[in-house]
């Protein structure tokens, strides 16, 4: 993929209600390209009367437009449709998704616009495939449950991969028959409006997709509360899962799916096969999109002997990367989201090494010749539990090195008391692969690599504060529907 001008990308801004971009009056948000800081277009912020204008839109075409009651294998025709669209569309939805967020343009290209794809498609093929149950009854008895859409779902998508966190919202309710709502981050409001605009062009009914801009405080919280909002679905951090939580059950009960936040470890046992590669898959997991992903492997916990050999191989990784704009070619390190992202992320360093922890790498910003926030690859070593950068999710590429000597000790290091998302294990003995499987508190366990693959069966969700309810598989789209038991007497 080629390098692109940051100037030449026509944006369209507004909300996307009914099927139409809308421009409003009002408060307007300014939106910052992370690659250089240039704040490069405005978006508005939906107040109360927008959210109502564009839940009510949904709820009209929920009822009317014919997409809950369609054949669902009509519904998952349109669907693949659009699928097809969002791929043939990825030179645009590339360059939209790496102008504004942290994404270089050769992974928005060649990973998230196909994965974003796949997702739709995936869902497709749930439409007229799952359905509800004949229950074991007497012979006097028919009892069934009837699996039916929600309604309209309100959905608030992270910044951190703007496109695939919205394709793991929309697709799964879409296909169940549903309308739905979502608000982007204010940070990275462009790429989910070419991806509603694409879904109308696919036959997707006006009105059953939309998207609302506005930041969480305002537009976020009257999102969730609107009375006809139905469910809830979130993606971001586990403070803001929790306030939403607490809106959601004040405002009239309604089930909430929370994908949230994590500190998710990386366990090597030191006959785990191939250095070389394990080195990979640990520097990898916390320098991919600049550690600002959920399920970032960022505590890593090593067989002591293997601890020096280890942290080597990663430097030399480390080192490889190559920060750079998000419109460049051969970027290979993301951008910092923000400014006070990278403070936060410099605040905990710093804090972690005045206590003790020993820089090993990294642990200073990358001079690009921009404005943007730029944080090289950075090891600590000599941290203990206690320690900041153990504790909180940084969101940034920062790993911990912490050394054990047996199992126990590295299950117990690798518990940790409020996150559980993922984790990884990495060993040749499959008894004790198994045993991790088991012991971990984590929603993932990867085994011998890190990261997911397109087999989206395989769900993800967090144990503990990561989250209640899952995206992905079977699961996701089971959540988007409500169930309705049915017992008939058929007695004459
Ligand atoms: P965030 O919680 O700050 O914001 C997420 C979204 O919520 C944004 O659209 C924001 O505008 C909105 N929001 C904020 N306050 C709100 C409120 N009171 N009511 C309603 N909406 C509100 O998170 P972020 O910084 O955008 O994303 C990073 C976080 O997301 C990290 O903690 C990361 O681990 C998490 N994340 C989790 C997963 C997962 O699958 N578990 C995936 C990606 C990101």
């Amino acid at each position: 993929m080629d390098s692109f001008n940051p100037d030449d990308v026509a944006i369209r801004s507004g909300h996307y209600i009914g099927g139409e971009y809308v421009e409003a009056g009002g408060r307007r948000i300014e939106v910052a390209r992370p690659s250089d800081g240039v704040v490069y277009a405005t978006v508005p912020l939906a107040d109360a009367g927008m959210v109502d204008r564009a839940v009510e839109n949904a709820w009209q075409a929920f009822r009317h437009s014919g997409w809950a009651r369609m054949a669902p294998r009509e519904r998952a025709k349109i669907l693949r449709r659009f699928a097809e669209l969002v791929e043939a569309d990825a030179p645009t939805l590339g360059r939209l998704e790496a102008l504004g967020s942290t994404r270089p343009i050769a992974q928005a290209i060649g990973w998230d616009v196909p994965f974003t794809a796949e997702g739709i498609r995936f869902y497709a093929e749930f439409a007229d495939k799952l359905g509800g149950d004949v229950a074991a009854t007497d012979h006097d008895h028919l009892g069934m449950t009837i699996a039916e859409p929600y309604g309209v779902i309100g959905a608030i998508a992270p910044w951190n991969f703007p496109l695939v966190m919205a394709s793991w919202k929309i697709a799964p309710a879409l296909a169940a028959g549903n309308a739905v709502v979502l608000k982007p981050s204010e940070m990275t409001p462009f790429s989910v409006l070419r991806l509603a605009e694409l879904a109308v062009q696919a036959g997707v009914p006006a009105g059953i997709f939309n998207v609302i801009q506005g930041d969480g405080r305002v537009t976020g919280d009257e999102l969730v509360r609107h009375p006809k909002i139905s469910k809830v679905t979130f993606t971001g951090s586990t403070r803001t899962g929790a306030s939403i939580m607490a809106a959601c059950a004040n405002s009239g009960t309604r089930p909430v799916t929370l994908e949230l936040g994590g500190k998710s470890p990386q366990i090597v046992f030191a006959d785990a096969p191939r250095l070389d590669d394990v080195a990979r898959r640990i520097a990898g997991a916390i320098t991919g999109n600049a550690g600002q992903v959920c399920v970032a492997g960022s505590r890593l916990l090593v067989e002591r002997s293997l601890a020096e050999p280890l942290a080597e191989r990663i430097g030399k990784i480390f080192a490889e990367l190559k920060p750079g704009a998000t419109w460049a070619a051969g970027t290979t390190l993301s951008p910092i989201i923000s400014a006070p992202q990278a403070a936060r992320i410099e605040g905990i360093v710093g804090r972690t090494l005045e206590a003790g922890a020993t820089l090993r790498y990294g642990g200073v910003r990358a001079d690009v010749g921009s404005n943007g926030a730029f944080y090289t690859p950075t090891l600590l070593t000599n941290v203990t539990a206690h320690s900041e950068a153990v504790r909180e999710e940084i969101f940034g590429p920062v790993l911990t090195l912490q050394t054990f000597d047996t199992e126990e000790e590295a299950l117990a290091l690798a518990q940790h008391p409020e996150y559980g998302l993922a984790a990884g294990v990495h060993t040749a003995d499959l008894g004790r692969a198994l045993r991790f499987v088991r012991g971990l508190e984590a929603g993932t366990v990867w085994v011998n690599r890190y990261g997911r693959t397109s087999d989206f069966m395989i769900p993800t969700g967090g144990y503990k504060r990561s989250g209640i309810g899952k995206d992905l598989g079977r699961q996701a789209y089971e959540a988007n529907l409500r169930f309705k038991s049915v017992l008939i007497d058929l007695r004459p």
